[in-house]
């Protein structure tokens, strides 16, 4: 699975905490996540490590989907320019970093019809929606697909976080009733808790983002914020109320109990996991390397034997031993290279690997091991007839007490401003600012352009969940405050 032999014996040479960009290349590289070498830039190849890390997260994505009453399917990568043309909004945000298909052959033939790579897949999938949507019977519809997008970026790419080409699911689902649409919404969001909280053990908040901020063609965006540490976020799942602003110019519309045709409401979800991957790796990994959840680690349990002259036997048949025990239950390697223990130990915490089996002669003699757990480093030393039990115990809690040592609780990271000045400071401090604001309507952007000009952060937008903040006026133009809203910096 790991081609050990490509790989630098040798661990991260900088601290993150004071080199993150220099930690992040360098961890790409040594733990063979992704190989940036590919010559079309803003394009990757993702090797195996991450691979198989990552489609454990499409799994437990999808099958909370499927739970959750959306069916898989698959849609064609191309789409013709005049479906990509119809929602007017859309294809103004869109259009500038579609990559567009416009000839076929070696003499360059030109296509009748230029053909999108899909960036979002709105376009593809709502024509079909038309033909598919009959009646009320139909309602709720909800889909979703795996698959690659493509845009072009032109802010600096940096793999799995920002490319030219990503990988996400995208649901979208059509309802009667705007309420119904809005409840879908809300489940969105929870899915994005549960998903990325307690299984990834990424903190994050909603946002309502605001008007100039949100999904183009939507009546409204809501968007988690990772909470990155230092007062940076990244926004990860963000889920669109749609409203009819597509149903109208694409026809999804149904026939209604009252034998009325009325338009549907869609909404639409995009987790982009390649990018949950990378924040994940950045948020959890430390100064050793990889930290993962236990369920994504490719290899869970690493058993290390401790060879000694003249004892290489006996450890080697007990570590074959314990190896053949626990394969049936565990994804469990034994590493007997020729490294030595301290290169095997920095080569699997690199990994994240969440737990090392060390095994030498004095073990033995006290029919014991030793159990290392990756994140915090703490050492177990088990009876062997117990290592079981113990392995049981400390895997089945290993995730949830990650994500109690990587949670941020967003109000320790938060302080209050009520003038520009003291919104710098805080904000060069490393913190989140909560001040008022006049509108995240249209006619509150020209104040968000001075907060990005002379605050240095961007206004992410409205709480969604409870509000504890209240100001009179809007930080910038002194009018009354319509809303709370948060500063951030952003990856
Ligand atoms: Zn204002």
């Amino acid at each position: 699975m790991t081609d050990q032999d490509d790989t630098p014996q040798t661990g991260i040479t900088v601290s993150k905490e004071e080199d993150f960009s220099e930690w992040y290349t360098q961890i790409l590289t040594k733990a063979d996540l992704a190989d940036i070498r590919y010559n079309v830039k803003g394009f990757v190849v993702y090797r195996p490590w991450a691979t198989i890390s990552i489609k454990k997260m499409y799994r437990k994505y999808e099958d909370l989907l499927e739970q959750n009453g959306h069916l898989p399917l698959v849609m064609p990568s191309v789409i013709p320019e005049r479906n990509f043309q119809t929602e007017a909004e859309h294809v103004e945000g869109f259009a500038p970093e579609v990559f567009w298909v416009s000839e076929v052959g070696s003499e360059g033939e030109r296509l009748n019809e230029r053909l999108a790579l899909r960036p979002t897949s709105e376009t593809a999938l709502y024509p079909m929606y038309s033909y598919w949507i009959r009646s009320y019977n139909d309602l709720p519809f909800k889909r979703y697909q795996s698959c690659q997008v493509w845009r072009y970026e032109g802010k600096m790419t940096r793999p799995f976080f920002r490319g030219r080409e990503f990988h996400w699911i995208e649901a979208h689902n059509v309802f009667a009733t705007m309420e119904d649409a809005k409840e879908q919404v809300k489940e969105d969001m929870q899915m994005t808790y549960q998903m990325l909280q307690d299984e990834f053990c990424i903190p994050i908040i909603f946002f309502q983002r605001p008007e100039w901020d949100k999904f183009p063609g939507a009546v409204h965006t809501y968007a988690a914020d990772a909470l990155m540490g230092s007062g940076k976020v990244l926004q990860l799942p963000s889920t669109h109320l749609l409203g009819q602003n597509f149903s109208r110019p694409f026809n999804v519309s149904y026939i209604d109990e009252d034998g009325q045709e009325k338009y549907g409401y869609i909404t639409c979800y995009g987790p982009a996991i390649s990018r949950i991957y990378g924040a994940m790796i950045s948020y959890l990994g430390d100064d050793k390397g990889l930290i993962l959840p236990y369920d994504l680690a490719p290899v869970q349990i690493v058993v290390v034997p401790i060879i000694f002259k003249n004892k290489e036997k006996i450890v080697l048949d007990k570590a074959y031993e314990l190896h053949e025990k626990l394969k049936e239950t565990y994804n469990i390697r034994l590493d007997d290279s020729e490294d030595s223990p301290g290169q095997k130990f920095y080569f699997w915490e690199m990994k994240g690997v969440p737990f090392r089996i060390e095994i030498g002669p004095r073990d033995i003699k006290k029919e014991q091991v030793v159990i290392v757990r990756r994140y915090d480093g703490e050492k177990f030393f088990v009876k062997e007839d117990q290592l079981e039990a113990k392995l049981a115990d400390l895997a089945s809690k290993y995730t949830k007490e990650l994500w109690k040592k990587a949670f941020i609780d967003f109000e320790s990271e938060i302080e209050v401003a009520y003038e520009i000045d003291s919104a710098k400071e805080a904000i060069e401090n490393g913190k989140i600012v909560a001040c008022g604001f006049c509108s995240i309507d249209k006619d509150g952007e020209r104040c968000a352009e001075v907060i990005e000009k002379d605050v240095g952060a961007f206004v992410r937008g409205k709480r969604v969940d409870e509000e504890k903040h209240d100001f009179a006026t809007c930080l910038v133009c002194n009018k009354p405050a319509s809303c709370t809203v948060y500063l951030a910096k952003s990856y």
